[in-house]
C-alpha cells in the first residue's frame, strides 16, 4: 500500500493544474461564474476524508440564469439549426478531447468518487468517450416518414401530401448522481446535443469535478456558448429550481426513485417531458446446469463492480440448492480476495464509498441484515482504515422476507439465496418493486429463451452482468424508471414528432 502523498506526487500535470484551483467555477452561458449568493460546497476525497476543492452552491438565481442562457441558445438556432454535420463534428471533436485527456479525467473522478482510477479511465473515461461517437453519428441520421393518408371525410378527388418531421425538444434539465458522474452526465449530453437540444447539467454535490472539467473541453471543442450549462449545488437548492423551471422542456434524470417520483411529479405540473432512470434490486439467477465457478465470478463481478454502487448492480443472488454451497464459499473467497485501497494507487480493486453518509447507509444494513437473521459468508462492515471503506459483505438467506433482500442497499452487498424450481425462481425474481436488470446463467439455450420474457426488467443478461453498449437501450420496467437511456430509443426521447399534412 503506497501513502497518499506518494500518490498524488503521481497525479499527471493536468490533474494537479486542476486540483490546484482551490475553488472552481461553474459555466453558465460564456461565463465561470460564482453562485449568486456567494456559498460554497466542500468537496471530499472518500479515500481521507480530506477537503480537496470548493464548488459554488448553486440556487435558484444561477439555475434561472442558466436555463435563460439555454433557451436564448436553443431559440436562436445556434444549435438547433447548426447543420447535423456540424453538430456532429463537434460531439466527434468532444470526444477526442476527453480522450487526450483520459488519464486526468479518470485521476479526477477517482480523488472525488473514491473508485480506482485504472478502472475509471477503461469504463468511465473510456465508455464516455464511446458514448460520444456513437451519439455524434445519429446527429446527421435523424429522419421522419412520408405517409400515404386517407382521410376518409374528405371528398375523394382531394389529394394531400403527409409527412413527419423530428425537432429538438427543447432546453433539457440534466440531473445526474455520483456513481458515474462523467458518464451519466455524457448519457444526457450525448443524444440531447445530437438531437439539437440545449442542456443545463446538475452533477451530484458528492462530485461535481468531472463536469466541471467536461465542460472546459466542451468550450475547448468550439461548442456555441449557451448550449451546455452547468450549476453546481445540492438537489433541494439546485435540482429543484431546476426541474421546476418553466423554461425547461425535458428532464433526464438519473437518481434514486424516492427523488424520481418527485421530479415526475413537478414534470407533469408543466407537461415537461421526463425520462427517470432510477434505483433497482436486480436479481442473478442461476440455473442448475451453470458451472458453478463461473457463476461464482460472475456473481462477484455483478455486485463488487464500483463497490456495489451500480443501479443494476446484482444484489439477489439465486442459486439452485445443487450449487449453491459451492456458489457461496467462491463467492466469499472473491469477496475476501479484492484489494481494497485508495483509487488513485494501481494495486486497488475497491475503493471507498462515494461519502460518509453512503458507507454508514450500508453500514446500517448490514447490521439490519445481521438483526433479520441472514448469515454473513464475506465482509460484514467497515475496513479498519480511514476513509468511507465498506468491506465487500455476501450474506446467505433462506427467505426473501428480508429488507436487505427487498430494498436497494447501492453498496458492496450480496443476498445470496438457493431455489428448487424455475417457476419458483422466476416468481422471486420479480418479487421487488425494481426491475432495472437481471442475469441468467445458464448454456440451455431453450430454458434461457423461456425464462427472458417471464422477467419483468429492462435488460437480460444472459452469462454476463452489468454489460452496456452505446447501442442498447438501457432503462427500467415498475419502479426503475420512466424511459430509456442511450440507443436510439433514447435519441428520440430528446426529439418532438411534428405531423405535416397539406391539401394539394
Ligand atoms: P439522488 O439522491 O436521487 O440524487 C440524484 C441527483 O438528483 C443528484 O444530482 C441530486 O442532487 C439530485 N436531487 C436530489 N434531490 C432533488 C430534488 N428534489 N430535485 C431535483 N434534483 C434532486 O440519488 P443518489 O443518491 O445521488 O444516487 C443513488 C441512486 O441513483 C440509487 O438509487 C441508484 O439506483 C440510482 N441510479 C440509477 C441509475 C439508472 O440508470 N437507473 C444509475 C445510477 C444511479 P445532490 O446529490 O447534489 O443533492
Ligand atoms: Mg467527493
Amino acid at each position: 500500500m503506497q501513502a497518499p502523498n506518494e500518490l498524488f506526487a503521481r497525479l499527471a500535470e493536468g490533474t494537479r493544474d486542476f486540483l490546484a484551483q482551490a475553488r472552481h467555477r461553474m459555466l453558465i452561458g460564456q461565463d465561470w461564474t460564482e453562485a449568486a449568493e456567494g456559498g460554497w460546497l466542500e468537496v471530499v476525497n472518500p479515500a481521507d476524508e480530506s477537503i480537496i476543492a470548493r464548488v459554488p452552491a448553486g440556487g435558484a438565481a444561477d439555475v434561472d440564469r442558466a436555463v435563460r442562457a439555454a433557451r436564448a441558445a436553443f431559440d436562436d438556432g445556434r444549435w438547433s439549426r447548426l447543420r447535423p454535420s456540424e453538430r456532429q463534428r463537434l460531439l466527434l471533436r468532444l470526444a477526442d478531447l476527453i480522450e487526450r485527456d483520459a488519464q486526468v479525467l479518470a485521476e479526477i473522478e477517482s480523488i472525488d468518487n473514491g473508485k480506482a482510477a485504472q478502472i475509471a479511465r477503461v469504463v468511465d473515461v473510456g465508455v464516455t468517450v464511446e458514448f460520444f461517437r456513437y451519439m455524434a453519428g445519429w446527429a446527421t441520421k435523424i429522419e421522419g416518414s412520408t405517409n400515404e393518408v386517407s382521410v376518409p371525410f374528405m371528398p375523394r378527388e382531394s389529394e394531400f401530401f403527409a409527412c413527419t418531421k423530428k425537432e429538438p425538444v427543447g432546453v433539457v434539465a440534466a440531473v445526474v448522481p455520483w456513481n458515474f458522474p462523467l458518464l451519466v452526465a455524457a448519457w444526457k449530453l450525448g443524444p440531447a446535443l445530437a438531437a439539437g437540444c440545449t442542456v443545463v447539467l446538475k452533477p451530484a454535490e458528492q462530485t461535481p469535478l468531472s463536469a466541471l472539467y467536461l465542460g472546459r473541453l466542451i468550450e475547448e471543442a468550439g461548442f456555441p456558448p449557451g448550449v451546455v450549462n452547468i450549476v453546481t449545488g445540492d438537489g433541494p437548492s439546485a435540482g429543484a429550481p431546476l426541474v421546476a423551471h418553466p423554461g425547461i422542456d425535458k428532464v433526464s434524470f438519473t437518481g434514486s426513485t424516492e427523488v424520481g417520483k418527485l421530479i415526475g411529479k413537478v414534470a407533469m405540473d408543466n407537461m415537461t417531458r421526463v425520462t427517470l432512470e432510477l434505483g433497482g434490486k436486480s436479481p442473478m439467477i442461476v440455473l442448475d446446469d451453470a458451472d458453478p465457478t463461473l457463476a461464482a465470478a460472475g456473481a462477484a463481478q455483478a455486485i463488487f463492480f464500483n463497490h456495489g454502487q451500480v443501479c443494476c448492480a446484482g444484489s439477489r443472488l439465486y442459486v439452485h440448492k445443487k450449487h449453491f454451497d459451492r456458489v457461496v464459499a467462491d463467492l466469499a473467497v472473491h469477496a475476501d480476495a479484492l484489494r481494497i485501497g485508495h483509487g488513485l494507487d494501481p494495486e486497488t480493486q475497491l475503493g471507498p464509498l462515494v461519502s460518509r453518509e453512503q458507507a454508514e447507509r450500508v453500514c446500517g444494513y448490514i447490521d439490519i441484515g445481521r438483526q433479520e437473521g441472514a448469515r454473513v459468508a464475506a465482509g460484514g462492515g467497515r475496513a479498519d482504515r480511514p476513509g468511507y471503506f465498506v468491506r465487500p459483505t455476501v450474506f446467505t438467506s433462506e427467505t426473501d422476507a428480508l429488507r436487505i433482500v427487498q430494498e436497494e442497499i447501492f453498496g458492496p452487498v450480496v443476498v445470496a439465496m438457493p431455489y428448487d424450481d424455475i417457476d419458483e425462481v422466476a416468481r422471486r425474481a420479480n418479487d421487488t418493486p425494481y426491475g432495472l436488470g437481471a442475469s441468467i446463467w445458464s448454456n440451455d439455450l431453450s430454458r434461457v429463451h423461456r425464462l427472458i420474457p417471464r422477467l419483468k426488467a429492462g435488460t437480460v443478461w444472459v452469462n454476463c452482468h452489468n454489460v452496456l453498449d452505446a447501442a442498447m437501450p438501457f432503462g427500467g420496467y415498475k419502479l426503475s424508471g420512466f424511459g430509456r437511456d442511450m440507443g436510439r430509443q433514447s435519441l428520440e426521447s430528446y426529439l418532438e414528432t411534428k405531423s405535416v399534412i397539406m391539401a394539394l
